[in-house]
């Protein structure tokens, strides 16, 4: 395998001619609700390229949505899960075991916050382990109400759309949705009413005092938080939320749940993100930056806790498929030897440097936020054609800046409640060059449109 030339070119218009042939075969066979950014087939992937059938290469600044951390041909990867593949490609974890289960599961114990007895048990998605946790924590508390934020992603199976915060498109038409699920306000300190020197404090008062009203404490099995929003906006909860929420949880025997799915494995620059304001959260969900593309999810946990399920009452064929643990072993290397905990910060510097300075330029960039490698800008409407910004959500801005940057071969994504939220989620492997000339094409998007 020869790796990828790290640069970005074009040699047809995007899409090219070979993928508009993929695509109208696509259309006739696939179903229309599952959707795609950009119809650009890709030929082949790794550090910061995607090439697609036509020889363009795009500058990745999505990671296939926050899985590609280490690339998509990370040689540990690659190596591990084809010597996987050569031995074995399943038993079933339940009939036979294998020792890349459990070395992931030590893994897991070991990379994740706190330092009490953990337990894992592997999965196929992020929706998967969302779910579980969800079983596990019914099971160990025995009570069945589960509390999440405004602004959170859990996935699209029926449990975790009625987690899910968003209708369009995840629920729109999808219900009748899983019962005793509860929503309660989330500390989103560029919206708060009274600003966000005050969101952390008085969002974790609101968010307290609904539980304890509308549901009563001692009936919650779970509270379940993505530590940074993910799909809802790349929101930070403002400071001191989190910690509130946890402390609340822990003096009320609820089980507290950090879905760090998306913001998880070296994302944000710490291995999660809930270390930031010292977390210590009772179980967590992974998934995405796992395993360098394989599919594998876990939820690692308290011992206790994760013990409380009977035994059979957890499990799926395929979870912890063997590749997929190789994969994850492979990634978790490459993160170590790579210190891409360190990279993710440097990615942090570099962006934030450059969108600050363009939102003097522009001020349609009414907020810049994330950590690490899980950066976004929100877009709002200014007041006249030349004029101050407003708070008012452009999700028409968002949508033109993502086809400008695609047309000039940035893959970007956008995401947020409103639809106006543009986020960049490179791999933490990008090299620094191909990081600044990203940049300048997204900066050179912004005065185009
Ligand atoms: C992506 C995501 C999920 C769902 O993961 P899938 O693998 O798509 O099922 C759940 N939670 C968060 C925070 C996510 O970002």
């Amino acid at each position: 395998m020869t790796a990828i030339p790290q640069e970005r070119r074009l040699v047809t218009a995007i899409p090219g001619p070979k993928s508009q042939e993929l695509q109208a075969r696509r259309t006739s066979v696939v179903a229309g609700g599952v959707g795609s950014v950009l119809p650009v087939f890709t030929a082949r992937a790794g550090g910061g390229i995607i090439e697609d059938v036509d020889g363009n290469r795009m500058i990745d600044f999505g990671s296939g949505i926050a899985v590609t951390s280490v690339g998509a041909s990370a040689e540990a990867v690659v190596r591990r899960a084809s010597a996987q593949l050569a031995d074995f490609t399943h038993t079933c974890f339940m009939v036979t075991p294998y020792e890349g289960y459990v070395e992931v599961a030590e893994a897991l114990a070991e990379l994740t916050p706190g330092d009490h007895a953990k337990k894992s048990a592997l999965f196929n998605s992020g929706a998967e382990a969302v779910e579980n946790a969800v079983k596990i924590a019914r099971a160990y508390t025995k009570r069945q109400a589960v509390v999440v934020f405004d602004h959170g992603y859990h996935g699209r199976t029926n449990l975790t759309m009625a987690l899910t915060s968003k209708n369009m498109p995840y629920k729109n038409g999808f219900g009748p949705f899983a019962p005793e699920v509860y929503r309660v306000p989330v500390a989103y300190g560029y919206r708060w009413p009274t600003g966000a020197e005050n969101c952390g404090a008085e969002a974790s008062a609101q968010a307290i005092d609904q539980i304890n009203k509308q549901i009563g404490a001692d009936n919650v099995a779970a509270i379940i938080i993505e530590p940074v929003l993910g799909e809802g906006g790349f929101i930070e909860p403002a400071k001191g939320f989190l910690p509130a929420i946890a402390q609340f949880a822990k003096d009320n025997g609820i089980v507290f749940v950090a879905d760090e799915i998306q913001s998880g494995f070296c994302r944000t620059g710490q291995w999660f993100a809930c270390e930031d304001e010292g977390i210590v959260p009772d179980l967590i969900t992974t998934a995405k930056g796992i395993a360098g593309g394989l599919p594998l999810a876990a939820v690692t946990g308290r011992a206790e806790i994760m013990d409380a399920a009977h035994a059979g009452g957890l499990g799926g064929t395929y979870g912890g498929n063997p590749v997929a643990c190789a994969g994850a072993l492979g990634s978790i290397e490459t993160m170590k030897e790579l210190d891409l905990n360190g990279k993710a910060k440097r990615i942090e510097e570099v962006m934030k440097g450059r969108l600050t300075a363009m939102q003097e330029k522009f001020p349609i960039i009414g907020d810049i936020r994330g950590r690490g490698a899980m950066i976004a800008i929100e877009l709002v409407k200014a007041d006249s054609p030349e004029g101050a910004a407003t708070k008012e959500p452009n999700p028409e801005a968002a949508g033109a800046l993502a086809k400008a940057c695609h047309a000039e071969g940035v893959l970007v994504l956008t995401c947020g409640t409103y639809g106006n939220v543009l986020r960049f989620l490179p791999p933490l492997v990008i090299g620094e060059d191909l990081l600044n000339e990203g940049l300048d094409v997204i900066e050179q998007s912004f005065a185009q449109i």
